[in-house]
């Protein structure tokens, strides 16, 4: 009776189970598609009861609860191999299968036996394919609907886990295994525009997750989302997969990487977990359209709105877990662990047994934490993920224990619920990119707008433009037809007139003839009023033109009586011209013969002086009687005189004033220069003037007391041309040495100061610093010249700039500076020079290189003169005459200064250590 009873439960536990399969069986569609088509209909019963609504789960499963969903568990039983049929060849196999009532008999013995029922029972003759449709595809359709996936292999090594998983088929399509087909059915379904798929490969050996992808990547973290509690690798390479060649390489490679590996680790593969994930990445398109509570018929706000909503993408993952052997490892022996290796090795697998006994009992506590494997299939089992798990076993009675055991584990974990969440969440990067993107059309469409706008207001514009030129056009075009009808209409009316006027005319001359005709043959016979009339008007206009033609001919007398009258004027025009030229050269003449008169005036005036001397004398000599001689004498004079005046006329007034002073006698000229009259006074000094020119009047003019008239005339009169004849005559008269102490004993030098200081004509100056300079030539009077202030009124000359009184200072300080020189010469004389006391040495050096010749050559003469004598060298070097000095030793013309120059230059120890300090060769 055993038989055939339910041991693990029994019925409670099948009770159960119909109630869980309401939830694993529920698919996320209700497309046929994602029904597994190979479920059997045995099945049906069960399938009907969970397919109740199988849509609904996706939209519930917004929120964060999910929907229960139980781990589903599949047992596949692998043939005999070839050792099982030789070894077990005699003995039954341990299980035996009912696949229709998804049943599965453990025999204990030949006459008992344990039943369990699975969600699937796979024979060993099941084919790959249907392993597949029933194990794996119902989760990956989930994996490509949102939801995470896990399909995962458990049981005893060489049972077939890695067979019913990580087949490649690349010899026998049919053979291909879970992930190949997997891979196979995603990649048909995604769309290569909006989603991605991208795997990763990974072993869990001992604790440690090593990429198989990247072998060198062999510590790889595990790293949990506090929040979500979500568990992620980031370490591991992430391929993206886009065509099923690439993956399966990926899962060749992987495999290799996994032998290698595990042979340098020593260890067999059968010992490590190997985990393929599968990242699935689908964009969902249209679905908020279909949200409830959305402004759809608002036409703005909704695309508003929904431009502004993130789009939607579901991040799902498909896990394969390739478990390392479910046997217990201390059973064999055989590879040679330590216990605490062994532990190691299964501490992974034993902490997943744990994790799903804790589920499967509800227990409050379940140790995720305990291992790395544990960790990470959280989310598989009592997460949000479809489950699916295949238990390999084997025929042999020889493993019944690890069967039993494998068994076992399935059920329990067929006890584990899930509550399935999909997988889905804002893609705010992509809202992102997507308003970016949406910003720069806009910013693009807003300038082309902007620009066809313009485009439109100058298109307008030029239309408007054209429009006003044409209209303009047309008014002008308008106008001119106007103006051309008018003018048309207006020689239309003249001809019409004209013809009118010459009918009239034909009918007057008609009518003349007529009325002739008709008074010769009847007198009293009236003519027509009109006819009368146009006689009369014609008569009118011919009077008219009469009268005008009267009027051009008067008008045209008129002009040429005008045009006459100008040329008459034209002509006296001429004529006055050529009699203004005529009277210049009269008024010329005039001038002339006036400036001719007025110097035989001054002639006349000079002999009239004479006759005045003559009269006063024969006066006299009538008083004493003898007048007819002086009468003779006058008369003679006066003809003489007359004679000479008309002699002389060519030699000019020196001539006639030297007779003059022969003939009148010096007293009575000298006599005049105290007259009374102006005018007689300055021809007097003039005449005293010229006479002083001449050496040989010198000494009577002094004698006769002329010197002092002249100087006392210096004093007393304030007429500048008095002035200057005057110190002209002195400058003369001062030649002589006599001449000169006698100048300065009636004090001539406070004199000629004075008037230099009044004088504003340069001739005047001249005349007086040339009497100057005379006077310093003298080696008796330098103390008192220079005290007198002769020297100061020298250098306050210069202040008026012409060159002839300059060369009158400059040759008055050349005398000086020769005179102190001979005096310094004979000892008389100490100290320094007068000249540079008094501060001639600044005006000195300033025009030692003047160009006027005559001002030079004094001035370097004074240079050397002053240079001569040590005393006054330093003066010299600080005023800087020493440069002066070098210069004249060197280009004076005059071949005598320049030897004395270098002569003085050479023999100056002041001189010379100054050269020396300033490291002038010399
Ligand atoms: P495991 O991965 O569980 O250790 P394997 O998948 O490597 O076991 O299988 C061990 C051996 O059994 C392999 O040679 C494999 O080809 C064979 N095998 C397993 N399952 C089947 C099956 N269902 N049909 C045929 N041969 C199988
Ligand atoms: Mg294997």
């Amino acid at each position: 009776m055993a038989s055939g009873s339910y041991k693990n439960g029994g019925p409670k536990l099948s009770a159960k189970l119909d109630r869980q399969h309401s939830a694993v069986y529920s698919t996320p569609k209700a497309s046929a598609k994602s029904r597994p088509p190979a479920t059997p209909a045995s099945a049906s019963g069960l399938r009907r009861s969970c397919a109740g609504n199988p849509a609904s789960a996706p939209a519930g499963n917004k929120g964060d609860a999910g929907v229960p969903g139980r781990v589903r568990v599949a047992v596949r039983l692998r043939p005999r191999n070839a050792e099982e049929l030789v070894a077990d060849a005699d003995f039954a196999d341990c299980v035996e299968l009912q696949p229709e009532l998804k049943r599965l008999k453990l025999r204990k013995n030949n006459w008992d036996s344990e039943t369990y029922e699975f969600d699937e029972v796979l024979t060993e003759f099941a084919s790959q394919k249907r392993v597949y449709e029933v194990v794996a595809k119902p989760v990956v359709e989930s994996v490509l609907e949102g939801y995470n996936g896990t399909v995962m292999a458990y049981g005893q090594t060489g049972t077939g886990k890695t067979f019913t998983l990580g087949m490649l088929g690349e010899e026998d399509n049919a053979a291909r295994g879970i992930m190949v087909r997997a891979m196979e059915d995603i990649l048909a379904d995604v769309s290569a525009d909006t989603d991605s798929v991208s795997v990763s490969y990974l072993q869990l050996y001992m604790e440690t997750v090593q990429d198989l992808l990247v072998p060198g990547n062999d510590n790889i973290a595990i790293v949990e989302d506090p929040k979500t509690g979500d568990v992620s690798l980031p370490g591991t390479t992430i391929v993206e997969i886009r065509d099923q060649r690439t993956f399966v390489e990926l899962l060749r490679l992987g495999e290799a990487h996994r032998f290698a590996a595990n042979t340098k680790l020593n260890t067999e593969s059968s010992r490590s977990h190997a985990i393929l994930m599968v990242h699935v990445k689908r964009s969902v398109k249209g679905r908020h359209d279909a949200e409830p509570g959305l402004p759809s018929e608002n036409g703005n706000a909704s695309r508003l709105v929904s431009s502004l909503r993130p789009p939607i993408v579901r991040k799902s993952k498909l896990v394969v877990v390739d478990l390392a052997g479910s046997e217990r490892i201390d059973k064999s022996g055989s590879e040679g662990h330590t216990l605490e290796e062994a532990k190691s090795i299964n501490l992974s697998l034993s902490a997943l047994g744990k994790c799903i006994n804790a589920l499967a009992e509800n227990s409050p506590h379940v140790p995720f934490r305990d291992s790395k494997l544990t960790r990470l299939l959280r989310d598989s089992f009592g997460g949000t993920a479809r489950t699916s798990l295949v238990v390999t076993i084997g025929p042999s009675p020889r493993h019944r224990g690890e069967t039993a055991s494998t068994i076992m584990f399935g059920q329990r974990a067929m006890k584990v619920e899930n509550m399935v969440k999909l997988k889905e969440e804002f893609d705010y990067k992509s809202l992102c990119r997507r308003l970016d993107i949406e910003i720069d059309k806009l910013i693009a469409a807003n300038e082309r707008q902007r620009k066809d706008f313009e485009d439109e207001v100058e298109r307008i514009r030029a239309e408007a433009q054209s429009h006003i030129s044409e209209a303009e056009r047309n008014y002008m075009n308008s106008l001119e037809n106007e103006r051309l009808k008018y003018q048309k209409d207006y020689m239309e009316s003249i001809k019409k007139l004209e013809k009118k006027w010459r009918m009239n005319q034909q009918i007057s001359n008609n009518d003349k003839t007529t009325v002739e005709h008709v008074q010769c043959l009847d007198k009293p016979c009236n003519i027509e009023g009109s006819t009368a009339s146009n006689s009369d008007e014609i008569t009118g206009v011919r009077q008219l033109l009469q009268n005008e033609k009267l009027l051009q001919e008067s008008t045209e007398e008129e002009v040429n009586d005008l045009k006459s009258q100008v040329l008459h004027w034209k002509n006296l025009e001429g004529a006055a011209s050529a009699e203004i030229i005529k009277l210049r050269k009269m008024l010329d003449n005039e001038a002339n013969q006036k400036q001719k008169l007025e110097e035989e005036i001054t002639i006349l005036k000079g002999q009239l002086l004479q006759l005045s001397v003559e009269a006063d004398e024969t006066r006299r000599s009538l008083d004493r009687g003898g007048s007819g001689k002086i009468l003779t004498g006058l008369d003679s004079l006066m003809s003489q005189a007359r004679h000479s005046q008309i002699r002389d006329s060519g030699n000019g007034p020196k001539a006639s004033i030297a007779k003059l002073f022969e003939q009148v006698g010096l007293q009575k000229i000298l006599s005049l220069l105290e007259s009374e009259d102006a005018d007689i006074r300055i021809h007097a000094v003039k005449v005293v003037a010229n006479l002083a020119a001449e050496e040989a009047n010198q000494e009577k003019i002094v004698e006769a007391g002329g010197l002092t008239s002249l100087l006392m005339l210096l004093r007393s009169s304030e007429d500048e041309t008095v002035h200057r004849v005057a110190a002209g005559a002195i400058a003369n008269l001062a030649m002589n040495e006599t001449n000169q102490e006698l100048i300065m004993a009636q004090g001539g030098i406070s004199l000629l100061s004075m008037t230099a200081a009044d004088a504003e004509d340069p001739q005047t100056l001249r005349m007086v610093a040339g009497a100057v300079a005379n006077l310093c030539g003298n080696d008796k009077l330098q103390t008192r010249l220079r005290a007198e202030g002769g020297i100061k009124a020298l250098l306050g000359m210069v202040r008026c700039g012409h060159s002839d009184v300059l060369a009158q200072v400059a040759r008055g300080i050349a005398n000086f500076a020769k005179c102190e020189s001979r005096a310094s010469t004979q000892g008389n004389k100490g100290g320094k020079s007068l000249l540079i006391e008094d501060g001639a040495l600044p005006w000195i050096v300033k025009n030692a290189n003047n160009e006027a010749a005559p001002i030079r050559r004094h001035i370097e003469l004074a240079l050397c003169h002053l240079a001569q004598h040590e005393v006054n060298a330093k003066d010299m070097i600080s005023e800087g005459a020493l440069w002066e000095l070098v210069r004249i030793s060197r280009d004076c013309s005059r071949e005598d200064i320049r030897t004395l120059a270098h002569r003085i230059l050479t023999s100056s120890p002041t001189f010379q250590s100054e050269l020396r300090r300033l490291r002038i060769e010399y």
